[in-house]
């Protein structure tokens, strides 16, 4: 039960419709007792031939009120207790959601989607029925069932009670057994479910990969084997779920045993009278449900304990980065490296003696090798990782004395992995700035120079993109990227590997475009292309982690080393490619 413990501040919180529900079930439970009080008394009336006509209306009338008056309550009950179940599942999917939303890099990395899609899915739905069911039938068992006990005990006989109770023991030593088999088995179930959901959101977003290379039948294989662990432990749980009922039935088939024969021999002694013994196998019929509910509840509480484990667990993941920095205006942009080295959690070296100032206003381009170390320095002006104090300095402060937000809210952050939701074109320039007018979400588009593609769609800058609409180039959806960072008019911003899918002449546009809306706007380049940082003020060629060279496009050309053999290199590859057009 200690889940219910667990819960007690959900159930503090909403105390009134869960005090104001249990009362109604306790309604409920003395009004069942009732009928078959009364059924007994009209037995044992036939019996001496006193039952009148007028105490018959008057049994009937009192029985049908009863009947209207627990349809009522429950009808209530239900409405107070299911409806706080799920109003905390809301507030948990809700916490959840805005955990999710605050998470690092970091902690998306170390997780698969999967995972967290069962957490919000199935976890939450189990902890809301331990909420609703779980207290109906913890409620149920004890109260029904104990109003029910006391009402045999002191109405009939507390023998004929004891004897047929008998067997009780040996159920709760059963559903005690079951339920510590079942927390395990539904905790590997549970997990089966994540790996399974991770497979389908992989291979549904990996689709045109797994049809380009052929790999339908392996990724069907794969899923297939998934999918039957998964029923394969579903199943497992389901044949202890389903000895639960027919245990319970089995102990509640030799109660009544014990009750009609032991009660029969009270009978023949004149201990009891006949309609007392039909009123007492009757509240042995009504002993049926609390007896049910009661292994029901271990269920459900040991799938309410694994699940609620599983979403605490997740909840207490502290964020690495912390965002106690007090500075809540936005840095204007003279950026200070002065950083000895960055590991990832991993452990390894990435960065190494990154010392450069940019001034406001300059244009920083920053080249090198795949992995040496250019993504991984724009994305630490983000603060996506956890740096020391004083390796990065923006306008005299350090970066860790910004608040997280306002630090973010100065930065347009084109990355290599560019991301278009379902919504419209319009929608994804206006991510970052919902309100925006139109004339300026086309401005960034012409900026970005895209306005002309986005033009020539029947829909315009309405056309949806993604799953539900139109697929755009590789190009396309790069530079409505860009565009979506302009229209920030970020006091820094940051194109990393941005222009990789345009073709040379759009490149040049974009620059040249960009070179004049961002004259006193601090803008970082990082590319493959020189041609793409050749206008910079300042230019830093990176290599396995460490600045080799730097300086200007002209300064390195006048220097032996990798900028210089790239330069040249590319600009032979390109008049070859000219002339291998020309011809
Ligand atoms: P570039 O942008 O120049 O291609 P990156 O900054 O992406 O280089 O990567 C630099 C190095 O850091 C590579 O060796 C890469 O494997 C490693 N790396 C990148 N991202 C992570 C990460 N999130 N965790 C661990 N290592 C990483």
């Amino acid at each position: 039960m200690k889940v219910f413990r667990q819960l007690m501040w959900y159930f503090k919180q909403e105390k009134l419709r869960y005090i104001g529900g249990i009362a109604m079930l306790a309604l409920v439970s003395l009004g069942l007792l009732v009928p078959p009080k009364m059924v007994g008394l009209i037995v044992d009336h036939i019996k001496e031939g006193t039952l009148t006509d007028k105490l018959l209306w008057q049994y009937g009338g009192l029985l049908i009120t009863i009947a209207v008056g627990i349809y009522v309550l429950r009808y209530i009950w239900r409405i107070l207790i299911f409806g706080a179940a799920v109003k905390l599942a809301m507030l948990l999917r809700n916490r959840l959601y805005e955990h999710f939303t605050k998470k690092s890099q970091e902690f998306y990395q170390k997780r698969r989607v999967g995972d967290l899609m069962a957490h919000s899915t199935n976890d939450l739905q189990a902890i809301q029925q331990t909420a609703g069911d779980g207290v109906l039938t913890l409620v149920d068992s004890l109260m029904m069932g104990g109003f029910t006990l006391i009402a045999m005990a002191s109405t009939i006989s507390w023998k004929l009670t004891l004897v047929s109770l008998l067997p009780l023991p040996v159920m709760a030593w059963a559903t005690n057994k079951y339920g510590t088999m079942l927390h395990k088995r539904f905790h590997s179930a549970q997990e089966a479910f994540s790996t399974l959901n991770d497979k389908v959101q992989e291979s549904i977003s990996g689709t045109r990969v797994i049809k380009a290379f052929g790999q339908e039948e392996e990724d069907i294989h794969s899923f297939t084997a998934l999918s039957k662990d998964a029923v394969k432990k579903n199943m497992a749980v389901a044949r202890i779920d389903s000895l639960f009922d027919p245990t319970i039935s089995l102990i509640i088939g030799f109660s009544f045993f014990l009750a009609v024969s032991y009660g029969s021999s009270l009978v023949i002694k004149n201990e009891l009278t006949i309609g007392e013994l039909v009123s007492f196998t009757s509240y042995l019929g009504l002993l049926i449900w609390p007896m049910l509910a009661f292994g029901w509840l271990f269920n459900i509480v040991e799938r309410g304990r694994a699940s609620y484990d599983r979403i605490e667990t997740l909840l207490a993941v502290e964020e690495e980065i912390d965002d106690d920095g007090l500075i809540n205006t936005i840095p204007r942009g003279k950026i200070d490296f002065q950083l000895e080295e960055f590991c990832y959690s991993a452990g390894t070296r990435v960065l190494k003696d990154i010392n450069f100032t940019l001034e406001k206003g300059q244009t920083l381009g920053v080249v090198g090798r795949t992995g040496s170390g250019k993504t991984t320095l724009c994305r630490l002006l983000l603060r996506e990782y956890h740096i020391k104090r004083d390796d990065i300095v923006i306008d005299g402060k350090d970066i860790c004395d910004y608040r997280l937000d306002a630090l973010r809210a100065a930065i347009g952050y084109v990355p290599q992995d560019h991301f278009l939701f379902s919504a419209t074109i319009a929608e994804n320039i206006a991510f970052a700035k919902i309100s925006s007018p139109f004339p300026d979400i086309k401005d960034a588009a012409e900026t970005a120079s895209i306005h002309k593609d986005i033009a020539q769609f029947k829909y315009g800058y309405e056309t949806v993109v993604g799953e539900r609409g139109v697929t755009l180039s590789g190009g396309q959806k790069q530079r409505i990227s860009i565009a979506r960072a302009l229209l920030m008019d970020p006091e820094i911003l940051i194109l990393d590997d941005s222009l990789s899918a345009v073709d040379a002449k759009t490149e040049e546009e974009i620059l040249q475009k960009l070179k004049r809306k961002r004259q006193n706007k601090t803008t970082i380049i990082t590319a493959h292309r020189l041609s793409s940082i050749a206008h910079c003020d300042l230019i830093i060629v990176m290599d396995d982690g460490s600045i080799i060279q730097s300086g200007t496009h002209q300064s390195l050309l006048c220097e032996e080393g990798w900028y210089k053999e790239t330069y040249e290199r590319q600009a032979l590859e390109t008049l070859i490619a000219q002339g291998g057009g020309n011809r």
